[in-house]
């Protein structure tokens, strides 16, 4: 980072600190209470990118601060505009990985999905991400920064007014949230945060493709909405696609679901990917409305994106509407989700920055 000192000598990145931490560290740098306020605005409200633009804060305690810490900002590395308003940005790390975010703009809300890892390590034979293997977690830092970095870009291309046009987040970008559940629901709170962005837990979705442990973690520790990427009716199907499924089999799995604390009128998001063939048989709707007998659940219905290289195909359109029929039928709340940014590789399971390499190339990009 470029402190108001030039480049710090390392030390802990001061947006991936808890607030109370964040408190200490102001207060050891000789700073007052108001002061360590003063710092959580700029940081998570306001998104500021460096301790150069905190003009109200004491330089002698922004000195301090630049000498023991670090601030670690994404930098943008892409941006790519679909034709139906959904924007796809690409960011490097500090460490000069490539993470990517989605904006889903809709008349009534403005998401921002989310990345929790760079790569992801679960599998899954379909998805592109999965791919691309384990990189490594985001910080807690790196995760709201994706939030603050789209929210500048947004207010520059008039979206929406400062500091904050997004309404709602979906952790559901590249990697596994609830592998990365110690930076996960630090950077929850920081976003959950009067002082902060402010998000309210209801306009907040943390999907997983099925950590039993991690949705329990979720529970006890957050507010926050839970959706689980279930996409196969049977063991034997899930197992071919999901290797989690090995672990923690659709009956442990929907256990934690039932146990999953909810806030009254809430619903668990079950997202079920549509693979041509493969689980969009009029049985597989049979058994997914006799799974979720007695859950209150919501499936989403997602038609596969088909990605080169991966050996499954989209499903026939009509094999979309008629599983929401069968499903609606048997009283099941099923939506189709609607595929959005396509043209730029931003839908679902699409997102594989620059073609899988996880690294950004050498040189200016
Ligand atoms: N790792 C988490 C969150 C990110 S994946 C999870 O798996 O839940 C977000 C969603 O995209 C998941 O529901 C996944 O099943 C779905 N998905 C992955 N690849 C897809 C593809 N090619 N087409 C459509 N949906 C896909
Ligand atoms: Fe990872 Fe989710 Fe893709 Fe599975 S579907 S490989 S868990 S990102």
């Amino acid at each position: 980072m470029t402190g108001v000192v030039g480049a710090a000598p390392g030390g802990p990145d001061l947006r991936s600190l808890p607030r109370g931490r964040l408190e200490e560290r102001v207060a050891l740098a000789g700073g007052k209470p108001f002061n360590a306020r003063q710092l959580f605005r700029w940081l998570h409200r306001r998104g500021a990118a460096s301790l150069a633009e905190m003009t109200d804060l004491p330089l002698r305690l922004r000195e301090r601060l630049a000498g023991e810490s670090r601030l670690d900002t994404l930098e943008r590395a892409g941006e790519q505009r679909s034709a139906d308003g959904t924007i796809k940005w690409t960011w490097r790390t500090a460490d000069g990985r490539l993470v990517e975010s989605v904006y889903l703009p809709e008349p009534d809300r403005k998401t921002l999905c989310v990345s929790s890892q760079a790569g992801c390590g679960m599998g899954c034979t379909f998805c592109l991400t999965g791919t691309m293997g384990f990189g490594r977690n985001l910080t807690a830092g790196e995760l709201v920064d994706q939030v603050h970095r789209a929210n500048r870009r947004l207010v520059e291309l008039g979206e929406g007014a400062a500091p904050r046009p997004l309404t709602n987040l979906v952790f559901m970008g590249m990697g596994e949230p609830l592998q990365n559940l110690d930076g996960l629901v630090t950077a929850l709170d920081l976003l959950l945060d009067a002082d902060g962005a402010d998000f309210s837990h209801r306009r907040v979705t943390v999907s997983t493709s099925g950590l039993v442990p991690g949705i329990r973690r979720l529970g006890a520790e957050t507010t926050v909405k839970l959706a689980v990427s279930l996409n196969a009716t049977t063991d034997a199907q899930r197992d071919a696609i999901m290797p989690v499924n090995r672990r923690w089999p659709i009956a442990a799995l929907l256990e934690a679901c039932r146990e999953f604390p909810l806030k009254p009128g809430r619903r668990i998001t079950f997202e079920y990917v549509l693979l041509g063939g493969f689980n969009d048989a009029d049985e597989d709707a049979e058994r997914l409305a006799r799974l979720l007998r007695g859950l209150p659940a919501k499936v989403n219905l997602i038609a596969y994106n088909e990605s080169a290289g991966l050996p499954f195909r989209a499903p026939a359109p009509e094999r979309v509407e008629a599983l929401q029929r069968l499903l609606v039928a048997r009283r099941v709340n099923a939506v189709v989700r609607r595929n959005r940014g396509r043209d730029i590789s931003a839908a679902c399971g699409q997102l594989a920055a620059a073609g899988g390499s996880l690294t950004s190339p050498a040189g200016p990009g």
